[in-house]
């Protein structure tokens, strides 16, 4: 049974009840985390704001070592941490791997980029005066986190948070809880209440962190339906919130690129984390004069991947996150083909899986922007094609949509590459090679897909308000004071 991190202590839920974590893949409980509520929300923002009137001003080497400290403490128990984010989530060990390694590098980044500058000095508007801001923390931070990158998207906000010098309050997934309670001894260079950690369901704990006096600022990663909801919330104190949403990112194929590799990076970025990835693929505009070469390679591909319990070796695929959202993926692509499309392949449980929220890759055509998939997210395994007569129609497509996450090209020509960036709203523009991220790069949405943006020094001035400071050397009376002449 896990607990509560609060005040650099293990703490059991004020409510006593628990919250059960299964195991997607195989259906089985795994452990318990605590069930959290107001009484737990209060604990934890008496001990961050404590925690803030010193964290605040200690020194950026200082609190450097303490991040490199705690990447160093994640990086030697990675398999463990890994293991447990597979058991909980579902993602290929491989990939969990890969995120314990992006949490530990993405904490490095800030742990260094937190010594540079502050500030900026100002050029003066009269002599002996000297103008310059200072960042300042907003105080203590309630971040929120969704359950496919439990740690990734949990590193972005707690970094640059810690960095800028706020004190943190922690709060992952219902269905992701234990790899983020399990960090807690990670965090144990940090001086007591600088960083805690609290599970439960949102409208439980997830509320009362947001409406929480203590609390100046929510950072917030998760569904648009949430995050609005989350926004409101705020906005009754005007606090401050950056919200990273959902996405509906298109991916554009050109006609004078490797088909097989355009195909295959395609695929990879629809079907990455079984499609819960919020930079996931979700539509696809091939051009005509390729289309038919394109799909068939599609096809062929998603056939070969391999789904099966992501703990073991040869997994491409494991099972999505629960029944729920299994479901819901299910029955978007019922209503697409009930609208005329075509399945092409997958579309159901693998007859080898009966245990799991498993949901085989897959593919559809003759689809058309009146329908829901290719208009709302879909957020599962799901890659619907559409061939197109040129740049001009997939540009236009490609950002016929609410949201604005991320877009993709694959192209070798200039001129198609820069039309579609400067004419597709996306936070991320990725030209031949999808879904990487870079820790000194901003990230983030444009339209419904958020405010704000996380990572690269634009990440960490989310966490940090400015001051403007305005110095005269010299005291003397100045001459546009009263009387008027
Ligand atoms: P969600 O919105 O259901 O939950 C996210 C978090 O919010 C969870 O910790 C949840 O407990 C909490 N929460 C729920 N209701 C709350 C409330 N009323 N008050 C406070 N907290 C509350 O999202 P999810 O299902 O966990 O994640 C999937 C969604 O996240 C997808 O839509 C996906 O696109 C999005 N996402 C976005 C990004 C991004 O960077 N833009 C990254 C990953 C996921």
């Amino acid at each position: 049974m896990y607990k509560h991190w609060i005040n650099a202590n293990h703490v059991e839920g004020h409510s006593g009840l628990t919250i059960p974590v299964i195991n997607p893949a195989t259906e089985e409980l795994i452990d318990h985390a605590p069930r959290g509520n107001e009484t737990d929300a209060d604990r934890a923002a008496a001990a961050a704001w404590k925690a803030f009137q010193t964290w605040r001003l200690t020194p950026g080497l200082e609190r450097a070592e303490m991040m490199h400290e705690f990447a160093r403490r994640l990086r030697a128990k990675k398999e463990d941490i890994a293991r447990l984010l597979t058991l909980e989530g579902g993602k290929p060990l491989i990939e969990n791997l890969d995120e314990v390694e992006w949490v530990a590098a993405c904490f490095q980044y800030y742990a260094e980029v937190g010594r540079d500058y502050k500030g900026k000095v100002i050029a003066p508007v009269f002599q002996h005066q000297i103008n310059f801001t200072v960042k300042e923390p907003y105080g203590v931070v309630a971040c929120i986190v969704p359950w496919n990158y439990p740690l990734l998207l949990m590193s972005w906000k707690v970094a640059a948070a810690l960095t800028a010098g706020n004190t943190v309050i922690i709060k992952p997934s219902e269905y992701t809880p234990l790899s983020t309670l399990a960090l807690a001894e990670m965090f144990e260079p940090f001086p007591p209440g600088v960083v805690n950690i609290v599970s439960g369901y949102g409208p439980e704990i997830g509320e009362p962190l947001v409406k929480h006096p203590r609390v100046s600022k929510i950072a917030f990663t998760g569904g648009v339906t949430t995050g609005r909801k989350i926004a409101v919330m705020a906005a009754e104190n005007l606090k401050k919130v950056s919200l990273e949403l959902s996405g509906n990112d298109p991916l554009i194929v050109c006609d004078d690129v490797d088909i097989d590799v355009a195909a295959r990076g395609a695929a990879w970025a629809c079907y990455l984390n079984m499609g819960q990835v919020c930079t996931s693929v979700e539509r696809i505009y091939v051009f005509k004069s390729v289309a038919e070469k394109y799909i068939e390679k599609f096809v062929e591909f998603a056939r070969s991947l391999r789904m099966g319990n992501p703990l073991g070796p040869d997994v491409d695929l494991g099972p999505m996150i629960n029944e729920a959202q299994r479901r819901k993926v299910k029955d978007k692509l019922e209503l697409a083909l009930k609208q005329g499309a075509t399945l092409l392949t997958g579309g159901k449980r693998p007859s080898n899986l009966q245990k799991g929220f498993y949901f085989e890759p897959t593919v559809i055509t003759n689809v058309n922007h009146e329908m829901e998939i290719m208009r709302t997210e879909t957020f599962g395994p799901i890659a619907p094609i559409m061939p197109v007569s040129g740049i001009e129609e997939a540009v236009r497509l490609a950002d016929d949509s609410d949201f604005g996450l991320g877009a993709t090209i694959y192209t070798n020509n200039m001129e198609y590459a820069m039309f579609a960036m400067e004419n597709v709203h996306a936070g991320t523009f990725w030209i031949n090679d999808p879904l990487t991220d870079n820790d000194a790069g901003p990230f983030g949405g444009m339209r419904m897909s958020g405010l704000n943006r996380e990572l690269g020094t634009d990440g960490l001035d989310n966490f940090r308000d400015v001051k403007h400071v305005h110095l005269d050397y010299k005291i003397e009376a100045k001459s546009y004071w009263y009387p008027y002449k």
